[in-house]
């Protein structure tokens, strides 16, 4: 049977407890709780009686601004080389069931890749990521582990890298996408590089400068899909606008022609409004580009505090370099863990949430190690529960100092220092 998508039962449960008046610190889940901009309101209020099914694929104005976006970012792209699907959820399972072979994955991993290549009914081979920074596999084991993989039966076929990455919240070296991309052309491997962060890298790179987050269609262009959407740069996941760019080449044009059936078979298209508010943000006009730097610059600042109170209660963790999660590890203060019945990520997850009302996701629903004292941390709901706080924060001089902000700080300081305690 298939599970709850870890993520969203975390968000259900959590806000469950809060409804029910409980303090709860949301560090759950990877939604970008930003409010939504006037103009971008506005083109999707404006659209409210398109209300015919269209094009599988999406409107020609929708996939036209897609290929201009993509253009701006460095990758010359066509209309036809695009697709638009209900969130890039729905295209990536729709790609797993098109491309042949098993899944090779960087472990961890984002929790859908590996169920939906049990649900495609494919075989997964996880190969841990850099020291680094994650969202591909190590390229020093990479070829060690499919051949690893095939002698055990599997068939490697289909490569998922995810740059930047959720759940490490780092940027993949472009040295080791270069050579995971190379390594992925000698097997004969497809790539599905999911870039649904790639406008959120923090600093000086942010708000979609071409060059800010490594390519894996640079180097592997005529075997690449390229998956994307709105629902993390602009916080529209509940509107669910995704798309994906295949390669230009027979390959990528067989690949969309499979692509759009199993859309027409499951979802026809995404729905109209949505897309013209798709049209609207990727042109790129100066309130989208303003907000999206803003969205970064918030994300940084808040990834950045609260990687500082996991780093000062002793766990190792890499510093966050997109997005808004964090991927920390409590190995070093395993001593002081044990001695409270804490051996695993599950029970460190449980414990936060059961004594200190603290959510986080073990890394084992990102298919780390269950043995590891490893947890997934989203910070993005942390910025308000009002849309007036949200705007304010976005505002912000120095959002960690705003009172919601800084109490959300105090809470996890003092479960984390109450969990750590060596006496
Ligand atoms: N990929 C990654 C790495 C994600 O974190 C998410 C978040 N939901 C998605 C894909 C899917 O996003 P959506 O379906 O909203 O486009
Ligand atoms: N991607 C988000 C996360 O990792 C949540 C949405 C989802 O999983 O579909 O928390």
């Amino acid at each position: 049977m298939t599970m709850h998508s870890a993520t969203l039962a975390i968000d259900e449960t959590l806000r469950a407890r809060r409804a029910a008046g409980e303090r709860v610190l949301h560090l759950g889940f990877g939604e970008a709780g930003l409010p939504v901009p006037a103009g971008v309101a506005a083109a999707l209020a404006g659209a409210a009686e398109r209300n015919g099914y269209g094009a599988v694929v999406g409107s020609a104005e929708a996939r036209e601004a897609a290929a201009g976006w993509f253009g701006r970012r460095g990758t010359p792209t066509g209309p036809d080389q695009v697709l638009f699907a209900p969130g890039s959820k729905a295209l990536l399972f729709a790609l797993l069931l098109c491309i042949p072979g098993d899944v090779v994955l960087p472990r961890p991993a984002w929790v859908s890749y590996a169920a939906q290549s049990a649900l495609a009914g494919k075989r997964v081979i996880g190969v841990p990521v850099p020291e680094e920074a994650g969202g591909v596999p190590d390229p020093a084991l990479l070829e060690g582990e499919l051949a690893r993989a095939r002698a055990a039966g599997a068939e490697p076929g289909v490569l998922v890298v995810t740059v930047p990455d959720n759940p490490t919240g780092t940027v993949a070296r472009a040295d080791h996408l270069r050579e995971v991309c190379a390594i992925a052309s000698r097997h004969g491997l497809a790539v599905i590089a999911d870039e649904i962060y790639a406008e959120l890298v923090h600093g000086d790179g942010r708000s979609g400068e071409a060059g800010s987050a490594p390519r894996a269609s640079d180097h592997l262009p005529e075997r690449t899909v390229v998956t994307t959407g709105l629902s993390k740069s602009m916080a529209l996941g509940g509107w669910r606008i995704g798309f994906a760019r295949v390669p230009d080449g027979a390959w990528g044009r067989r690949l969309r022609a499979e692509l759009t059936g199993v859309a027409s078979e499951v979802w026809s298209s995404l729905a109209a409004p949505q897309q013209a508010a798709a049209a609207h943000v990727l042109q790129d006009p100066p309130e989208v580009t303003a907000h999206i730097a803003r969205s970064g610059a918030l994300h940084a600042a808040v990834a950045g505090a609260v990687h500082a109170e996991f780093t000062a209660a002793g766990a190792r963790c890499r510093a966050p370099e997109a997005g808004f999660y964090l991927y920390p590890d409590f190995e070093p203060v395993r001593p002081a863990l044990e001695r409270q019945g804490i051996a695993t990520g599950r029970q460190l997850a449980d414990a936060l949430l059961s004594r200190y009302g603290v959510g986080v996701l073990p890394g084992a629903s990102f298919g780390d190690a269950p043995e590891g004292l490893r947890a997934r941390v989203a910070t993005s709901l942390l910025y308000g529960d009002s849309a007036e706080q949200r705007w304010t924060s976005l505002h912000a001089e120095d959002p960690t100092s705003l009172p919601w902000v800084s109490d959300a700080l105090s809470h996890l300081r003092t479960a984390l220092g109450d969990l750590t305690a060596t006496t």
